[in-house]
């Protein structure tokens, strides 16, 4: 062949010298309309592009399987309280941090975390601390929100004694405190993106709480390219989602990043405000909360069935993950249970018989461990049990649930194979670790290694993911991602 012929088969891109985990010799992966077309050992031809790995390790690009990415991109520009270990402590944090010119805007703080504090959240001290300048403090999992009086008439609430709101009240007020211009969201979210695929994200399931698609589309139009995004639809919008003839996986824009996503359905609360709904009651007293009925759920799904979307129903109490499986059942579709944070023995088996996904956010269960033995005392065996799902038959998909925790899939990892923070604390139920293998597979779709065929969705890792000791893999050097055979992150001189 002449050397500037053009050869039909050539690659457009080629990794050479590429090892994968467990592999004994370095290959080079050939990349062409952003797929794996050959995998081959020794030279490579002179006029496909090179991207020489020196031996560096390849996995399949990672997916962050629950973010709200919104509400990841403005936490990066909030108070973090998360450290506050009193409702005092967390005002003065806010108290500490205010300007001196008003803006108008509401002053927000997260990370809250009331169940552990020692003293109660109250108005009279949120007001002293803050005055006239509207503040809301959003809590760690979002289920709960602290106001001001500012704040409170700003966005025409009540709020109790305490200046507290739970729910879907905390919810509408969260939702509100979102409401800044679209370009300013926007350029949050692209930064937010970046780093996420410098860490080796090549897609994520988004479940902001919005009419997300047009969200997505406007930020697609003006050139979003990091990642992939299967962007979630809520119920109060399924009518408008079915008239629209969407269904759950369709291509939304011609680049084909972006994706109708899961149904999600809340039907329960959270742990950390002790609405999880369970089989035993809180030590306080009460099982959590019931969001949504048996009946409904189940006619929920039924009409997701028809209108083709898969059903991710948030279940985090044992008693909310068995109606949840009940549900599954009486509709019979697949589908995905969000958090599955608690569950009864005998529904392990379930997950798998069902065809169920468990998409499980493994850094909670360290964020969680003394909220959990607290509230689920003795019980705590069965209480983010990955390992018992994963042996039960259940498919794993791992993720953040960002902003609860930070968006990095190694935090992620970490927290699976270790079920520890590596902070001199102990491991919390090591039983139920996965093995590093099992959470990249967790982490990748299954895909767990790189074949011919496959989407060219790689991420350039600087050590062995399999070998580095637990405190280099939670903190793992990304030294380029690809997605479709495209950087959206590079380190490497070339
Ligand atoms: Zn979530």
């Amino acid at each position: 062949m002449f050397p500037d012929a053009v050869d039909p088969l050539a690659p457009d891109i080629v990794l050479a010298a590429a090892r994968q985990p467990g592999d004994l010799a370095p290959s080079n992966i050939h990349i062409r309309d952003g797929v794996v077309s050959r995998i081959t050992a020794g030279d490579e031809q002179p006029h496909a592009r090179v991207l020489d790995l020196e031996g560096r390790y390849i996995i399949p690009g990672l997916w962050d399987e629950h973010v709200h990415m919104t509400q990841w991109a403005l936490a990066a520009n909030r108070i973090d309280v998360s450290s506050a270990g009193s409702a005092r402590e967390a005002v003065e944090a806010v108290r500490s941090r205010l300007g001196g010119a008003d803006t108008g805007r509401t002053v927000v703080g997260t990370g809250f975390r009331d169940a552990v504090w020692s003293d109660a959240p109250s108005l009279e001290m949120f007001d002293a601390a803050t005055g006239q300048m509207p503040a809301a403090l959003i809590s760690h999992d979002l289920h709960c929100i602290w106001l001001n009086s500012a704040a409170a008439s700003k966005y025409g609430v009540e709020v109790d004694a305490g200046g507290l709101l739970r729910e879907d009240a905390a919810f509408a007020v969260t939702r509100e405190l979102g409401r800044l211009p679209d370009d300013v969201v926007d350029s949050w979210v692209q930064d937010a993106a970046r780093e996420a695929a410098a860490r080796g994200i090549v897609g994520v399931v988004d479940f902001e709480m919005t009419w997300n698609r047009d969200a997505w589309l406007r930020r697609m139009a003006k050139g979003f390219d990091s990642f992939q995004v299967d962007a979630g639809v809520y119920p109060e919008h399924l009518d408008r989602a079915a008239a629209a003839g969407m269904q759950t996986g369709q291509k939304l824009d011609g680049g084909g990043l972006l994706r109708v996503g899961p149904l999600k359905v809340l039907i329960d609360g959270s742990l950390n405000t002790r609405t999880a709904y369970c089989v035993d009651p809180y030590p306080h007293g009460g099982r959590g909360i019931l969001t949504v009925s048996e009946g409904e759920l189940l006619s929920l799904l039924v009409r997701a069935r028809e209108a083709g979307f898969v059903p991710a129903v948030h279940a985090i109490g044992d008693a909310a993950n068995q109606v949840a499986l009940d549900a599954f059942a009486a509709a019979g579709i697949r589908g995905r249970i969000e958090h599955a944070q608690f569950v009864r023995k005998e529904d392990f088996g379930r997950f798998g018989e069902l065809g169920l996904i468990a998409s499980v956010q493994p850094a909670h269960a360290l964020d969680d461990r003394d909220t959990a033995d607290s509230n689920w005392p003795g019980r705590t065996d069965r209480a983010f049990p990955l390992r018992s799902l994963l042996d039960a038959g259940a498919a794993l998909a791992l993720g953040s649930d960002a902003p609860v925790a930070a968006l990095d899939p190694w935090l992620a990892m970490s927290a699976a194979t270790t079920r520890s923070r590596m902070d001199g604390r102990g491991p919390w139920h090591p039983e139920q670790a996965l093995t590093r293998e099992e959470a990249l597979a967790a982490s990748t779709r299954g895909r767990g290694r790189i074949r011919v065929g496959d989407p060219a969705d790689i991420v350039v890792l600087d050590g062995d993911p399999l070998a580095v000791p637990d405190n280099v893999f939670v903190e793992m050097p990304v030294a380029a991602t690809l997605l479709a055979g495209r950087l959206t992150h590079n380190s490497l001189v070339s």
